[in-house]
Order: C-alpha cells, then structure tokens, then sequence
C-alpha cells in the first residue's frame, strides 16, 4: 500500500519562493486570531458596501493569496505555475448573490467565456459555478418546495432553467466537464432538478455536468444512492463532486430559528462516516461516474488513493478526482500531484469587491476550523526551517 506523504514539505512548497511562503505565513498568522477576524470582517464589509476602496488592503493579502487574478487573463501565470508542478486549475469566477437581471447577465456571459477559456487551455481540466449567480435566493427556495409558486416565480425558474442549460450545452459543446457548486439546503432541491436534467442530456457519453454532494447533510447516501441507480438505468454517466459543506452555521442556526429539522449530521463524526462511505458507495460504481474529492481533509484523500490503489487503478486514470481551494493544503495537492493522481486547485477570480464574500469565508473558515490553520502554519514554518538548514 503506498502512503502519500503530506509531511513532505519540500514537494508540498516547491513552486512557492521564499517571499510567498513569508507571505504565507503572515497572513495565517494574522487570520489565527478570532478577534482579529472578528472585528476584520465586519469593518472590510462595511467598507465595501459604502463603496470606500478597499483593494489597497485585500490584494496584497488575502486576495493574492486565495486569488488567482481579478480577470481570467491576469489567473494565467498561476495556472502556468501550477502545472509546472502538475496540478492543474479550475478556474471560477466568484461572484455570488448578484440577483438584478443585468448582474444575472453579465455573470452568465463571464461564465461562458471561463468555460470556453477552460475549452482552449490543456491546463484547465474543469469550469465551474455557483447556481445563485444565477437565480434569485427567494424564487429558488420557492421552487425547492417552500411555497406553491406564482407564475413569476414559475417564469423564474425557467429562466434560471435556460442560463444553466446555456452553461451546460456550451461545456458540452467545447468538451469541458462543468461543475455546479452546491448551496444552503433550502435552495438546493430545485437546483438538484435542474442538473439531474442536464446530466441526463449532456453525460450519455462521458461525465460533462456534475452536481456537489454535501456531506455534511445527513440526507445525501441515499440521494446518492438515487442518482447512481437513476444513472445505470438510465444509461447515463454521473458526475459527483464530494465536500463536507460550507455553510453549517448558517444551516443550524436557520433551521432552528424557523423550527425545522435540522439538515446537518449531529456530529463532525457522521459528516466523515458519510464522506467516506460516499466515496467507497462511487468507488463500487466507478464504471457508471466520476468522482471529483473537493477536500482539505488529509484522511478522505488518503482513503480515495487506497481505494484506487486496491482496484489496481491507474492514479492517472481520469474518472478520479482530487481538488482543493488554492492557497490551502498545498501539502494535499502538491504531494498528491508529485505521486501521479488527478489533481486540480479551485482558483477563484474577479474584481475585488466581488470575491469578497469568498475570502471573507476563507478567513472565517480557516479561524473556526479546528486545526486547520494550525496545521497550514506548522507546515509553512517547517518547510521555511527546512530552507533555512540547507542553506546553512
Ligand atoms: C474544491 C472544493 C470545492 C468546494 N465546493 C463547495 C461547494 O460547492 N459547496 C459547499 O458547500 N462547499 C464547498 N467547498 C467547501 C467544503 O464544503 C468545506 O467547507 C471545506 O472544504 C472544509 O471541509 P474539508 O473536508 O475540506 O475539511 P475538514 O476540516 O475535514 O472538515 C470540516 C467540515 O466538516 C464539517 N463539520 C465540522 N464540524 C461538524 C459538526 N460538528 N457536525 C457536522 N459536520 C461538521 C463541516 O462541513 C466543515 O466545513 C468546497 C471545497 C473544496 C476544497
């Protein structure tokens, strides 16, 4: 069995001089302290909506560190640097909320051009998006099942229906697969719907549309188990991209202000079970999709290569997946890529006062997640050690 090591630190920061990885590590530094964060955030969001620059503090910071560029063309030297290490990117145009029909507009015609972008560039193996780009939050939770819709909000949802499918057929149409990001729960049955539809028209051949499982629902093994029946009875080819979920905060704090069941696992233990379960369920059924790990988590990747490895699969073989955000876990990816799997680095782009909501999540994330930043400095500082003792 082999054992990918994540504690290789010079595989893992090889693309990264020694001014990133100072970088690096001050900005991990900084967003360690809660209360830092906590005052941070607010002020910055503040700022923006008042319209007062604020590029002067996010760019040379957060922004250049989870950013690949604020337009496709400036994200072109991070793609080229990634891939001298073999990992590929995947491109997304961050912008999240936008519900004016002119936003709608301009946020599908910046799509399509990442996604025929991804369709000319070898190094960008996927395009991606997020369906509330697309539609408003009130028309998707209507059309969820929360209400009986009026005929506007009927007249919505079928346009959201065409914008996806317009992403769809194009991805199609320059052969390159398309991932819809998942959402809160609330909104998410109707997007399930939708892109059930499009994998049902565009993946009889090979996987091109996928949908997010989030893990971190107690409801998805068997909405899983669903899709890949409907797919080998159906005859068509599943695209599933995994992740635990972004937004279990606001799931809980949601469910239990308006008195529903709450959609989130009782414990971080059972969002793991059911990650894991999840990729073995996929593993079993490999022949009918394609598996997409969007993961920071050391032990699903580990467990996906063994997987691999007991099928005797190539770890180049291109029906498995391995993805994390760029600028997190370069130890995951860039140990992975160096072993031979499929790896690609999610790489948001766009005007700084658009990734806002992103990078504030980044932040958040990576103050509130246990461990996590711990573990991206304590990497960063061995590796700076490491330099330090070969230069000696
Ligand atoms: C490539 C990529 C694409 C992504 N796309 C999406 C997307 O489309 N939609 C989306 O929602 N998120 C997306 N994410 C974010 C993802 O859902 C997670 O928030 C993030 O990756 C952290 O999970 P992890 O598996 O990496 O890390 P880990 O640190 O192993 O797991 C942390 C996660 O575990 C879960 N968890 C923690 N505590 C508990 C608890 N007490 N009970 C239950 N569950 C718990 C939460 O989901 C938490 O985010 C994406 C992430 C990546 C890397």
């Amino acid at each position: 069995m082999i054992k990918i090591d994540f504690e290789d630190t010079r595989t893992a920061f090889n693309i990264k001089s020694d001014r990133d990885l100072r970088r690096a590590y001050a900005l991990f530094t900084l967003i360690s302290y809660p209360i830092l964060v906590k005052i941070g955030n607010p002020v910055i969001k503040v700022l923006s909506a008042l319209r007062i620059p604020i590029g002067w503090i996010v760019k040379p910071t957060a922004f250049k560190h989870f950013v690949g560029g604020s337009t496709l063309e400036e994200c072109q030297p991070a793609v080229a640097k990634l891939k001298t290490a073999n990992v590929w990117s995947i491109l997304d145009y961050s912008v999240e909320g936008k519900e004016s029909e002119k936003a709608i507009q301009a946020a599908l015609e910046e799509t399509l051009r990442a996604v025929k972008n991804a369709g000319s560039n070898p190094d960008i193996p996927f395009t991606v998006f997020k369906p509330t780009a697309f539609g408003s939050h009130k028309a998707l939770e209507i059309l969820s099942g929360a209400t009986e819709p009026s005929p506007e909000i009927k007249e919505e949802g079928e346009k959201f229906y065409h914008r996806i499918d317009t992403l769809c057929k194009t991805a199609f149409d320059n052969d390159i697969p398309i991932m819809i990001d998942a959402e809160e729960t609330y909104i998410q049955n109707f997007i399930d719907q939708v892109v059930m539809d499009m994998m049902r028209k565009y993946n009889k051949e090979k996987c091109i549309v996928f949908n997010t499982y989030q893990m971190y629902r107690h409801d998805r093994i068997a909405i899983l188990e669903n899709d890949i029946k409907a797919a080998w009875e159906e005859k068509f080819f599943l695209g599933a991209k995994f992740v635990r979920g972004a937004y279990m905060e606001r799931e809980r704090a949601r469910a239990a202000k308006m008195g529903y069941e709450d959609p989130i696992q009782p414990d971080r233990e059972s969002t793991d079970h059911d990650y894991n379960l999840a990729l073995k369920i996929s593993m079993d059924n490999i022949d009918v999709l394609t598996i997409f790990n969007g993961t920071h988590n050391e032990y699903s990747s580990q467990y996906l290569a063994e997987l691999m490895i007991e099928k005797l699969m190539d770890p180049a073989d291109k029906r498995i997946w391995f993805s994390q955000l760029y600028g997190m876990s370069e130890h995951i990816s860039f140990n992975l890529a160096a072993a031979g799997f499929n790896v690609a680095k999610y790489v948001p782009y766009g005007p700084v006062r658009f990734v806002l909501p992103y990078l504030m999540r980044r932040v958040e994330e990576n103050t509130s997640v246990k461990g996590q930043t711990g573990r991206e400095l304590s990497l960063i500082k061995k590796e700076r050690q490491r330099r330090k003792n070969e230069n000696r």
